[in-house]
């Protein structure tokens, strides 16, 4: 049988390291022939040390020189901004893992799409700034765009039980991450290391703190409105702090379909990779007698402004993914270097979208134009505020 040839973009990182784990049980199906990162050249090296890529990508031009003399030449070595990307156009690949944070995952992303590569994207900020983009873009050249995001991996999972056409809503579970009961005055004062504390998942600290202020959950939205086509208004959240259903479908009819499991994205990992394979995988199993209860709440959108930031932008398209999502950056760089409160961010965001200048069929360079408007007009927001 011939191997599936996978790249791992950002295999440094969270994502990147489950991916490994996960293809370390499907060796006989699976070989790594890319692996690409950011800043972190010594790990990137220990994992081409053990998996003898072809190609290895960094894009810290500093950092790269490093990797040079750690890898030497058994390897060949793409550097700088570009380097994911040159990697993509250099390397024979079947299938790409996009697990790189932020914004940065959206050059990488597209050109694999007009690769017509199967794409399992981890990176949700590429789908909400460009999601009609990409998705038109799958369109023409059959590439498969398959997520990783656990929500929608539930979702992708749960709409086989019927037709595309016969759903009602989608309803995305959220843990509500650490503040979902905190009085409105208690979390005004939440500090950085508060926001870190997430209580069932154990992700990047910039998902973390998206989680906390559930703005990872209004990215989530935008995400499904694009993976699965769906109205703005079929779109709900709940939360759900024990993190083990995943997502949920409501037909026509009113049947539910969910998956459930337990939190660990080695799962939704996999499922992109072997779809519509299952095969055996590391994360642990469900003990059902085991959990004491499962619970639903529904969200309070007037501490969570995000939720409504989400449906909003999910409703207008255009720039207003790139907008939310670059504001959203800027706002938690600024609030992880104390220049901002927690609850700030939510309300920078919302005060950046109301300023901007909404276009409703960007261009990708319209999309970097806006993006890199919107982290500006954070800073601008703050310093008058
Ligand atoms: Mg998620």
């Amino acid at each position: 049988m011939t191997k599936q040839r996978v790249l791992i973009l950002g295999s440094t990182g969270s994502i990147g390291q489950n991916s490994l784990e996960v293809l370390a049980g499907l060796r006989d199906g699976f070989e790594v022939v890319g692996l690409a990162g950011g800043t972190r050249w010594e790990i990137l090296a220990q994992q081409v040390a053990e998996w003898h890529p072809r190609h290895v990508a960094i894009t810290d031009p500093l950092a790269s020189e490093s990797l040079r003399g750690a890898v030497g030449g058994s390897v060949r070595l793409h550097a700088g901004p570009d380097a994911m990307v040159a990697m993509l156009d250099a390397c024979e690949f079947d299938c790409v893992i996009v697990g790189v944070v932020g914004a940065a995952a959206l050059a990488p992303t597209i050109r694999a799409v007009e690769l017509g590569k199967r794409v399992a994207i981890a990176n949700k900020e590429s789908l909400v700034m460009a999601g009609a983009l990409l998705s038109s873009l799958a369109e023409r050249t059959n590439a498969q765009l398959l997520p990783v995001d656990s929500e929608h991996s539930a979702v992708f999972q749960a709409m086989h039980a019927g037709r595309a056409s016969d759903v009602r809503r989608v309803v995305l579970t959220a843990s509500g991450g650490p503040f979902w009961n905190w009085p409105a005055e208690k979390m005004a004062t939440a500090t950085v290391a508060d926001a870190l504390q997430h209580p069932t998942w154990d992700m990047g600290p910039k998902i973390t703190i998206d989680s906390a202020t559930m703005m990872n959950k209004a990215l989530e939205i935008v995400e499904a409105r694009w993976l699965f086509g769906l109205r703005h208004d079929q779109i709900e959240v709940i939360i759900h702090p024990e993190s083990v259903v995943h997502s949920l479908v409501e037909f026509l009819d009113g049947s539910m379909v969910a998956q459930l499991g337990t939190p660990d994205m080695r799962t939704p990992i996999q499922y992109a990779l072997t779809y519509p394979a299952r095969k055996a995988c590391p994360s642990p199993r469900l003990d059902l007698a085991a959990m004491r209860e499962i619970t639903f709440h529904q969200p309070d959108t007037e501490r969570f402004r995000s939720l409504r930031i989400g449906q909003e932008v999910a409703q207008r398209g255009g720039t207003a993914g790139a907008v939310m999502n670059a504001a959203n950056e800027s706002a938690v760089g600024l609030f992880r270097k104390n220049a901002i409160g927690f609850t700030d961010i939510a309300t920078t965001v919302e005060e950046v979208l109301n300023r901007h200048d909404w276009m409703p069929d960007p261009s990708f360079e319209e999309l970097m134009r806006a993006d890199a408007w919107a982290r500006e007009e954070v800073l601008r927001c703050v310093a008058c505020s």
